[in-house]
């Protein structure tokens, strides 16, 4: 398996520090608000990277982080009058529905940002001691850039050159900064925002400070493979480098992937640019299968340009797979004989050249477009030779390669229609535990979703029963 290198710009051949297992770390989102389509491909890309090592054998222990303290946060809290903690409480909850919506696996371990200043402390004391941070007048505490030479390795920008464009780049607390290129690792409170105390000032972390901690708390100090997206190599992952490997004395991560971005008019989808759908919202359109698909359709390092005709063709093309598996179905049940034949024999061995297909563009750096590739090639193929002649055990053997391959990308072969009775089943439950819990409020919100999604509920003396409106 070959993957693509940020910090060598290379495909290198992986090469796990413990056979048979990957350490990933992948940086989670930043939890004020809904998450958008641009969010959502780093998630999907790579939960198929985890799939697919999983698939491969390797028991994949998968990190990653809700960032629960930032100003963000602490802006959208001051505007409803909430505490930042009930905003990202509240997004995380969300955040983990639409992942559940897109079929991504929970993370072995989502840590929150919160939970691990302890951690922060004890590493920014370390870096402190051992000669890599200052504390300023005011109790800020900054990575000394210069005590590194190997910052920029990630980015493959060189110290002088970063300086000169710093230089040009004054902004404010820059004067008590021993050097412009120096970064954050804690700082003071301001008026009204979440705080803790720590030896230098009550204050609160930075953002990198985090990810370096996280990681090896869960993790350890070395890990195979550390991830996000490519606005994130410079200086999150830059930045994050500096303080893992001079706090630890070791390599942080063998291998770092970025996953290029979601554009929309080729601009880069974002929340400040205000040129983003959220996922709820697509969600609302399309089965979030259709979003998978679309984002595993491309290159993850390639741009990608949402389009209204690019999801079109995506739904029509997982139809496509969609209809073939219920055909093969369908021909399994109803097949006159049940055992395979000699021809069948032979053809569902020749089938297995798309699993070989398959496994070899996702060998390489997880080309997932030509993957998607192989599985149609099956496609067709089934179409041709699963017949109405056929046996139960081929149209099931053939079936069953085409299951795997689109598990390993994270796609349901079922309809969302045969999918959605369970989830309306599911809120009912809720709204029925949400009344005996006098959470009319609750229980209102889910009758309101409900028929958002064209779903009437009625009391009746049997229970609550449902139509489609
Ligand atoms: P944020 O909440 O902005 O820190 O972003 C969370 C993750 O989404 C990071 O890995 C970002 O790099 C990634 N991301 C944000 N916007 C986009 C986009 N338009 N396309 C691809 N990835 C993105
Ligand atoms: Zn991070």
């Amino acid at each position: 398996m070959r993957i693509f290198n940020t910090l060598t710009r290379r495909k290198e051949e992986f090469v796990p520090l413990e056979e048979g297992k990957v350490k990933m770390y992948v940086c989670g989102p930043t939890v004020y608000n809904l998450i958008h389509i641009g969010n959502a491909r780093p998630m999907i890309i790579f939960d198929t990277v985890r799939r697919y090592m999983e698939y491969k054998g390797y028991e994949v222990n998968y990190v990653s982080n809700f960032t629960d303290v930032d100003d963000k946060i602490i802006k959208k809290a001051l505007e409803e009058g909430v505490t930042s903690e009930e905003i990202s409480t509240r997004y995380i909850a969300e955040c983990k529905k639409d992942m559940e919506g897109m079929n991504v696996k929970p993370a072995t371990t989502h840590p929150l940002a919160t939970q691990e200043i302890d951690g922060m402390l004890d590493m920014i004391s370390t870096l402190i001691d051992k000669g890599f941070a200052y504390v300023a007048g005011d109790g800020t505490v900054y990575f000394r850039v210069k005590r590194f030479p190997e910052y920029g390795k990630l980015s493959h920008k060189n110290l002088d050159d970063l300086q000169s464009g710093f230089r040009t780049l004054k902004v404010s607390g820059e004067d008590q900064k021993e050097d412009p290129l120096d970064f954050v690792l804690w700082k003071p409170k301001k008026e009204g925002e979440p705080f803790w105390t720590s030896p230098w000032c009550d204050g609160r972390p930075g953002w990198h400070i985090e990810c370096s901690v996280m990681s090896r708390k869960y993790l350890g100090e070395e890990i195979d493979i550390h991830a996000g997206g490519e606005d994130l190599i410079f200086p999150h992952h830059e930045n994050e480098i500096a303080q893992s490997e001079c706090c630890n004395g070791k390599l942080f991560a063998r291998y770092w992937m970025h996953n290029a971005f979601l554009n929309i008019d080729n601009r880069k989808m974002s929340k400040s640019l205000g040129n983003f759908f959220t996922v709820r919202e697509i969600g609302e359109k399309y089965d979030l299968q259709v979003l998978r698909f679309f984002m595993l359709n491309a290159h993850y390092r390639s741009p990608l340009n949402f389009s209204a005709d690019l999801m079109e063709s995506s739904r029509s093309a997982l139809e496509r797979i969609r209809e073939c598996a219920s055909r093969l179905a369908d021909r399994k049940k109803n097949a006159a004989s049940a055992s395979l034949t000699e021809e069948e024999a032979a053809l569902l061995k020749e089938a297995e050249k798309y699993t070989a297909a398959f496994e070899e563009a996702m060998d390489d750096d997880f080309n997932t477009a030509d993957a998607l590739a192989a599985v149609f090639d099956l496609v067709k193929f089934a179409n041709t030779n699963v017949t109405e002649g056929s046996s139960a055990a081929f149209a099931e053997g053939v079936l069953g390669i085409l299951t795997k391959l689109c598990d390993v990308l994270g796609l349901i072969l079922e309809k969302k229609e045969e999918i959605l009775d369970e989830e309306i089943e599911s809120l009912i439950a809720e709204r029925q535990a949400a009344r005996k819990a006098k959470n009319f409020a609750r229980a209102d919100e889910i009758r309101d979703e409900l028929l958002q999604k064209g779903i009437i509920l009625k009391d009746t003396r049997e229970g609550v029963k449902w139509q489609k409106a």
